[in-house]
């Protein structure tokens, strides 16, 4: 496996892999590696010959108030762990390398990416596609995967796929979950032993939403009202939002559609912000 840091070199690598007629899978992460990561690799050996993986903590989709450098990072774990996957190429740029000085020009979609995450979070989205745009112009991956985890991410990516016309297949993967259902993340690592039992809380009161479409309430108000209710038991869990959208295009849903609806959720921990989703 090789680690290259600088573009100029991956792409001469990238080269010579599609000149022999390899079909390359990117899985962009930010490091941190956990098996939530490496589903998304074992999904891209299904697909294609050769796995690039990036591992880029990339500053502009963080706010001037977040964890950007606090953000959890082990360059060698997590090279180690693509290793035993099976990873042919890791890409590990440096910020002067993916933003030099005089950097400015900026790719937005402002739809999908106005909603929810967007409301709370208003320059994420902006940071998200301008570094996907960057690694699909370094790496012109013909495939590249994402987890469902971030679900309004997928869907902005996807527009943006659509909108720009670029020719890769984004496919996804179902989100990964530690036994107890907590959603597997890189920022789980700050959740002590309270504030873990609190984030498991997200899952169980997306949990009992689910229930009550099951038993045919089908009324996103009512399912809503039910999981915020829930998660306000826990003292130290605030809610940011709780929606139920249409899982394309992000927009809200008076009534759950089994197969098209996603109940999505972003709460914080004390300090961590977390979210997850459950498809109906
Ligand atoms: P991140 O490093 O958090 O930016 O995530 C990189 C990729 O891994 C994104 O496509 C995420 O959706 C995906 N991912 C993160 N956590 C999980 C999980 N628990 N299960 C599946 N995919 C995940």
């Amino acid at each position: 496996m090789q680690r290259i840091k600088s573009i100029q070199e991956v792409r001469k690598e990238l080269e010579f892999v599609k000149s022999a007629g390899k079909k390359i899978a990117l899985v962009p992460t930010m490091g941190f590696l956990h098996e939530g990561h490496l589903s998304l690799i074992d999904k891209a050996q299904e697909i294609a010959d050769f796995i690039v993986v990036s591992v880029y903590v990339n500053p502009t989709q963080f706010g001037l108030s977040e964890d950007f450098n606090g953000y959890p990072k082990d360059f060698e774990r997590d090279a180690t762990l693509c290793e035993e996957r099976g990873v042919h190429l890791v890409f590990e740029p440096s910020n002067e390398v993916m933003y030099p000085d005089n950097f400015s020009t900026y790719v937005e979609e402002d739809k999908l990416s106005s909603v929810m995450c967007g409301v709370s979070r208003p320059t994420h989205f902006k940071g998200v596609t301008t570094i996907i745009m960057k690694l699909f112009n370094i790496i012109q991956p013909d495939f590249a995967v994402f987890g469902n985890k971030d679900m309004q991410q997928v869907a902005v990516i996807r527009k943006m796929v659509h909108d720009l016309n670029l020719n890769l297949q984004v496919v996804t993967s179902p989100t990964v979950r530690e036994p107890d259902g907590l959603a597997m993340s890189s920022r789980n690592i700050r959740l002590d032993e309270p504030k873990r039992i609190a984030a498991l809380n997200i899952y169980r009161a997306m949990s009992e939403g689910r229930k009550l479409v099951n038993k045919g309430f089908l009324n996103s108000d009512r399912v809503i009202a039910e999981v915020i209710h829930q998660m306000s038991t826990t003292r130290i869990l605030r809610v940011i939002y709780v929606s139920i959208v249409d899982r394309d295009t992000m927009e809200p849903m008076r009534e759950v559609v089994e197969g098209r609806s996603v109940l999505c959720v972003a709460a914080w921990v004390e300090q961590v912000r977390l979210i997850d989703n459950l498809e109906f």
